[in-house]
C-alpha cells in the first residue's frame, strides 16, 4: 500500500515530501469557487517536477465543493457539469491518476432523477476528456438527499453511467457514519464482501482513511484523527490486515488542528500498516524524532474524547 494525504494545491508536492508521504491528494483550484482560468504552463511543469522529485504516486484530485452532478436545478447542473469537465482536464494536465467526487444531492428530485443526471455527466466526461484520469465516486455519510450512502446506491450510479473508467473511493468515516460497523475484523470483512457483491472489488481503486467524530449510523460527516474517533485503532488495524485492500493507495483527510497533526496521523497509519505487513519499514523512511503517536499509548476504552496530538513533542523518544 501507499499512503498520502490531502494537501494544498500550490505547494502540495513539496509539503508531501517534507511529511514523508508516498501519495498526494489536492483540489485543483479554489475548493469553494467555480473555476475559470486555465492553469499556467509554468505551474504545471513545476507541479509535475515536484511530484517526480517526491516520488508521489498516485496523484488524486478531489472535486471542488460546489459541483453537484445530481442537482435538480438546470442552472446548477450545467455549471457543475462544466466545472467537472474543466477539473478533469486540469487533473489530466497535472498527471493525476484519479479524480474523486461525491455523487451529489438530488435536492428532492429523487434518486432515479439524480442518477440519470450523474450518468449523463459521466458520459460527457467520456466524450470530452477521453484519456483523463479514472473517475472515482466516493461513498457518503448520508443524510439529506445525498446519493451514495450505501454501496448498492453507488453500484446503481456506476451501472447507470455505463463507462469503464468509473470506480469507488471508499471513505472509512463516511462508511461508518452511514452505518457500516468497521470497528472489528468481522465488520470490515462484511463491508468488503458487500462492496464486492454490489460494485465489484476491482472497481475499488482508492481509500480515504479517516476516523469518525460521529457515531455509527449518525450520518455525520466529521473526520477525526486515526484511532482517535468512533472507529478506533482496531478498525483501522482490521482494514489494513485485509489483503483485499493491499494494492490500494490510502489518503488521509484528517483534521489539521496543529502543525504536527498531519505527520502524527501519517505515522500512526504507517505503524499500523507495518504491523499488518502491507508496508515495509524500509519503505517509509525514518520516523521523525520526538514524534508521539497515540498508537504508542493504547487509547482508553471509555470515552470518545478525541486524541488531540500534544503541542510539544516528547523529546526523549528515539526515532525507530
Ligand atoms: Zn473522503
Ligand atoms: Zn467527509
Amino acid at each position: 500500500m501507499r499512503f498520502g494525504m490531502h494537501l494544498t494545491f500550490k505547494d502540495g508536492p513539496t509539503l508531501a515530501k517534507s511529511l514523508g508521504c508516498q501519495a498526494l491528494q489536492i483540489f485543483c483550484g479554489n475548493p469553494r469557487g467555480w473555476l475559470k482560468t486555465p492553469l499556467e504552463d509554468d505551474f504545471i511543469q513545476s507541479f509535475r517536477a515536484g511530484v517526480a522529485a517526491a516520488k508521489l504516486d498516485p496523484i488524486v484530485v478531489h472535486a471542488t465543493y460546489l459541483i453537484n452532478l445530481a442537482a435538480r436545478s438546470d442552472d446548477i447542473y450545467q455549471k457543475s457539469s462544466d466545472a467537472f469537465i474543466l477539473e478533469l482536464k486540469r487533473s489530466q494536465q497535472l498527471g493525476a491518476k484519479f479524480f474523486v467526487l461525491h455523487i451529489g444531492n438530488h435536492m428532492g428530485a429523487g434518486p432515479e432523477a439524480g442518477r440519470a443526471r450523474v450518468a449523463a455527466a459521466m458520459q460527457r466526461a467520456e466524450r470530452e476528456v477521453p484519456n483523463g484520469p479514472e473517475i472515482l465516486v466516493e461513498n457518503t455519510a448520508g443524510g439529506g438527499t445525498s446519493l451514495g450512502t450505501t454501496f448498492e446506491e453507488v453500484a446503481a450510479v456506476i451501472d447507470a453511467a455505463g463507462i469503464e473508467r468509473l470506480g469507488l473511493c471508499l471513505d472509512t468515516c463516511h462508511a461508518f457514519a452511514a452505518g457500516y460497523d468497521i470497528r472489528t475484523k468481522a465488520g470490515v470483512t462484511s463491508m468488503l464482501d458487500t462492496i464486492d457483491k454490489t460494485i465489484g472489488l476491482k472497481r475499488l481503486r482508492c481509500l480515504h482513511f479517516n476516523d469518525s467524530k460521529g457515531a455509527l449510523g449518525s450520518h455525520l460527516d466529521r473526520h477525526e484523527h486515526i484511532g482517535g474517533g468512533e472507529i478506533g485503532i482496531e478498525g483501522f488495524r482490521a482494514l489494513l490486515s485485509d489483503k483485499r485492500v493491499w494494492h490500494l493507495p490510502a489518503i488521509l483527510e484528517t483534521p489539521k488542528e496543529l502543525p504536527t497533526s498531519d505527520v502524527e496521523n501519517l505515522w500512526r497509519t504507517f505503524e499500523l500498516a507495518i504491523a499488518a505487513g502491507t508496508v515495509k519499514k524500509s519503505d517509509v523512511g525514518m520516523k521523525p524524532v520526538g514524534l508521539e503517536t497515540p498508537s504508542d499509548k493504547p487509547k482508553p476504552k471509555t470515552k470518545s474524547a478525541p486524541v488531540v496530538p500534544k503541542k510539544k513533542a516528547v523529546k526523549s523518544r528515539k526515532a525507530d
